[in-house]
């Protein structure tokens, strides 16, 4: 039994483009025909992802419970750069909301740069390290128990949207918690950037695989209208601002179809390995991971030190509210 309707189209045809993940375990992936956007041929349920999540995820993937000091530092480093990004874009007093925090850094880093910020995320390990180390109000929930009061300003999912079993649903529930004006951050893989090999592109836990066409017209179908692309096409992530609007028309992207097949057909070593830029780019890769080894412990030692300082500097001022909200 396969994939029923597309999620972003509704659209019922679909062309297989993958049958492996990138561990080399059967996994059928497929394109819609009609808008392009790709994705398990199975769907997973809730239940079967809340399996998968309590079992495998936690081994294959993170494979920590506690992240460790690297992690941590890439990270909050992670944190900066979002922070930085959208800054221009946002009001200096903006509240920030983040669903699936993970470590809870870029709560963080916005935090200490004067705004109210909290989080929730479902996975304890990175949870209680967010809250008890880095002193964040990120907190352990779902996002379908989130109220929807239109009162969120700035929400920010990073790396998540390609993990839910419907998007649509994910985007339409955050656009209900968000304020009319309010601004909404999506980082994610982009599936249109140039790849290692078609058989590293997939993983079961990365259920939509959306290029900068599908992800916008997902989006824009959702009440939201594309403000802002970071970075370029070609980037290993796709960055996008967006605001909230009144429509939610979809508008599909015929092109998109044909435009990814041809992504994915070229996708072959040879042309990857052959760019000048992953040459130098694997050579400081290998480079910065003894760097980084070398100063994570000093640089998480300074993070956790900063974010204590911040918290009894603050003391006095911290809305408590914020520190019980779910
Ligand atoms: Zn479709």
């Amino acid at each position: 039994m396969g994939q029923k309707q597309c999620d972003l189209c509704a659209g019922t045809e679909f062309e297989p483009i993958g049958e492996r993940d990138r561990h080399g375990k059967p996994l059928t992936t497929v394109i819609c025909k009609a808008c392009g956007l790709v994705a398990h041929g199975q769907i997973p349920t809730d239940e079967e992802l809340a399996h998968y999540y309590a079992t495998e995820y936690r081994k294959s993937y993170h494979g920590e419970l506690t992240p460790s000091d690297r992690r941590v530092m890439r990270a909050w480093k992670n944190g900066e750069r979002i922070f930085h990004q959208l800054q221009p874009h946002i009001d200096a007093d903006a509240a920030v909301f983040e669903v699936g925090a993970g470590i809870g850094c870029t709560v963080k880093v916005f935090e200490l740069n004067g705004h109210q910020s909290a989080g929730i995320e479902p996975g304890e390990g990175f949870q209680d390290y967010s809250q008890q180390r880095l002193l964040t109000n990120v907190v352990r929930g779902d996002l379908f128990e989130q109220p929807r009061d239109h009162s969120r300003e700035l929400v920010l999912l990073v790396h998540v949207i390609e993990h839910f079993n419907s998007p649509r649903r994910a985007l339409e529930y955050i656009r209900g918690m968000m304020a009319d004006n309010g601004l909404f951050y999506v980082e994610c893989p982009n599936i249109a950037a140039p790849f290692a090999r078609r058989s590293k592109m997939f993983h079961y836990a990365h259920i939509h695989n959306f290029t900068p066409s599908s992800l916008k017209m997902l989006a824009e179908s959702c009440g939201f209208q594309l403000e802002m692309q970071f970075g370029s096409k070609e980037d290993p992530y796709l960055q996008m601002l967006f605001s909230c609007s009144d429509s939610r028309k979809l508008k599909i992207d015929y092109n998109n179809y044909q435009q990814t097949m041809q992504v994915i057909r070229q996708a072959t070593p040879l042309r990857y390995h052959l760019r000048p830029r992953y040459l130098s780019a694997r050579f400081s890769k290998v480079a910065s991971y003894l760097r980084e080894h070398l100063t994570a412990k000093q640089f998480v030692a300074d993070v956790v030190k900063k974010c204590q300082q911040f918290a009894s500097d603050h003391e006095d001022e911290q809305p408590t509210e914020l520190r019980v909200v779910a």
